[in-house]
């Protein structure tokens, strides 16, 4: 085969061009963009502070569900951020061994740079527990943010910290429709929740049910009990095949329920999108989903209408704020997946105060802490009149309760100097 010299230097242009991949690639001859890594046509990256400040140090503190970063800057300036919660031993490993020698010495002005390059870093190691412990550094750097220049987070990126409507939302399959519909009205009628969550089937459950017939009951006894004027969203978790998930769904149309969420295994795209074909209830789903390209193909193909990336799960607060620019150039509402009351559901507050597609509601545990006690932050998250109040501190707006970081397990990373 003969390879002219004119190939081969269009081939040396695309490695150098592949070597800058947080710019938005595009080959001058026909004007073609290729946006990188979730980033839209129009993205821009963000630029909150000044550069000029190198991160010098990033700590962990792990216990129990939950794990803290802290991120210092050259100049003795601090974030907290939080680890995806789960496994959160196994994610700081990750984070001190694959991330910190990547992050050691960054501008953390430059936020869409540094998780590009985490991810470009780690390409032998795709998503999961990299996103997991990127997570940590991106929103202790919004933190710090939000220290530099005394604002709250949302404030940053044109939100406010007024009260945000809350769903709430049950993780329970272990309680039979009669109870559940009843504690749900309950909840109605001391916090104001104005839309609720309930559980279908089991998780990655092959049309199984947790016990027989539970969710043909639950779907109607939820409704008779909370009345017509509550939103109602059902999560499959997972569970069914299309033609099981589109005979539940069309129980729940004729309920008048708000979403269908991951009806079907997410990693099979195509029988998601035959569901949300079939019926007009909206489908919700991309919790798990932390390649942003992937994302682009989801949103492409219809498969979801209410995106739901977990701001810890996909890597951070930047990373799914292009989700959400992918969603608001398509048409869709997002609500991320926020299930237990650490950080992730502040962090989701925050972003859902700014961002212009935002669906009614944020998704807030109706089960307590994942750990049993109180949160390990103040102040903590309150439902009055169905709707959380956003702290106005700068940052996040919290503060982490130091009796818990003096019980957690701490590692620390710091620059050679
Ligand atoms: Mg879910």
């Amino acid at each position: 085969m003969k390879i002219h010299r004119r190939d081969l230097l269009k081939g040396a242009a695309a490695l150098a061009a592949s070597s800058l991949p947080a710019r938005l690639l595009a080959t001058a001859a026909e004007g073609v963009a290729y946006p990188y890594l979730g980033r839209t046509e129009d993205y821009e990256d963000f630029h909150i502070i000044d550069p000029g400040l190198t991160i010098a140090k990033i700590e962990s503190w792990t216990q129990g569900s939950y794990g803290i970063v802290r991120v210092t800057t050259n100049d003795g300036r601090q974030g907290y951020g939080q680890l995806s919660s789960f496994e959160p031993d196994l994610t700081a490993r990750v984070l001190h061994r694959q991330l910190a020698p990547l992050v050691l010495g960054s501008d953390p002005a430059r936020i869409d740079s540094l998780v590009d390059r985490v991810i470009d870093a780690n390409m032998k190691f795709p998503w999961s527990y990299v996103c997991r412990a990127l997570s940590g550094v991106d929103t202790a750097i919004w933190d710090l943010y939000g220290k530099i220049k005394d604002r709250p987070v949302c404030e940053l990126v044109g939100g406010k910290t007024d009260p945000f409507p809350v769903y709430g939302s049950s993780m329970r399959r272990d309680i039979s429709p009669e109870d559940e519909a009843s504690r749900l009205a309950k909840l109605r009628d001391t916090h104001g929740f104005t839309a609720f969550k309930v559980r279908l089937g089991v998780p990655t459950g092959h049309d199984q049910d947790a016990s027989p017939g539970r969710t043909e009951k639950l779907i109607p006894a939820v409704r008779k009990a909370v009345g017509p004027k509550v939103r109602l969203l059902a999560d499959g978790n997972s569970c069914f095949t299309p033609p099981k998930a589109i005979a539940i769904g069309s129980q729940m149309q004729d309920q008048d329920y708000f979403w269908f969420e991951e009806p079907c295994p997410y990693w099979e795209l195509e029988w998601t999108a035959e569901v949300a074909n079939a019926l007009t209830l909206n489908v919700a789903g991309g919790e798990q989903d932390n390649d942003l390209a992937q994302w682009r193909r989801m949103i492409r193909m219809k498969a979801v209408d209410i995106l739901q990336p977990d701001l810890c799960y996909i890597g951070g607060f930047t990373r799914a704020w292009r989700v959400a620019r992918m969603g608001q150039k398509a048409g869709n509402l997002v609500v991320p997946h926020s299930s237990h009351l650490s950080l992730v559901t502040l962090f989701s507050l925050h972003f859902m105060a700014a961002i212009p597609n935002a669906g009614p509601f944020v998704e807030f545990t109706i089960e307590g802490d994942l750990d049993g006690g109180e949160t390990f932050y103040s102040p903590a998250l309150k439902v009055i009149d169905g709707k959380v109040k956003l702290p106005d501190g700068p940052g996040w707006g919290i503060t982490i309760n130091p009796a818990w970081l003096e019980r957690a397990a701490y590692t620390k990373s710091e620059r050679q100097t």
